[in-house]
C-alpha cells in the first residue's frame, strides 16, 4: 500500500493524508496523520478513536462483505443439500 503521498518534512510537523492541513493525529487503524476534519471520532468503550476517512470507508464496506458472502455460502449450502436429497430420492425410487 503506497498510499501515503506526503511523508513527514524535517521540520517535524507532520501533514494530513487527505489535504495540506498540519495532522492532527494519527487514524487508529492505519497510523497515517489526519486533521481534525478528514477523521472520523468513533466511541470505543471508554477510548475515542480517530478513524481517518479512508478506513472509514473501508470498514463500511467491510462489513457488508462478510455478510454477503455469508449469504452466499448459506445458499450454497442450501442448493448442496436439495441436491443430495434429490439424488437420495432417485436412488431410493
Ligand atoms: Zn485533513
Ligand atoms: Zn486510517
Amino acid at each position: 500500500m503506497s498510499g501515503q503521498l506526503q511523508v513527514a518534512s524535517d521540520d517535524g510537523a507532520e501533514r494530513c493524508t487527505f489535504c495540506p492541513r498540519d495532522a492532527a493525529g494519527p487514524c487508529a487503524s492505519c497510523r497515517r496523520p489526519v486533521c481534525g476534519d478528514c477523521c472520523t471520532l468513533t466511541e470505543g468503550g471508554v477510548k475515542t478513536w480517530a478513524i481517518c476517512l479512508d478506513c472509514d470507508r473501508k470498514k463500511g464496506s467491510s462489513l457488508a462483505g462478510p455478510w454477503a458472502g455469508f449469504g452466499m455460502f448459506l445458499v450454497l449450502i442450501l442448493v448442496v443439500l436439495a441436491g443430495a436429497v434429490a439424488l437420495l430420492a432417485w436412488l431410493g425410487g
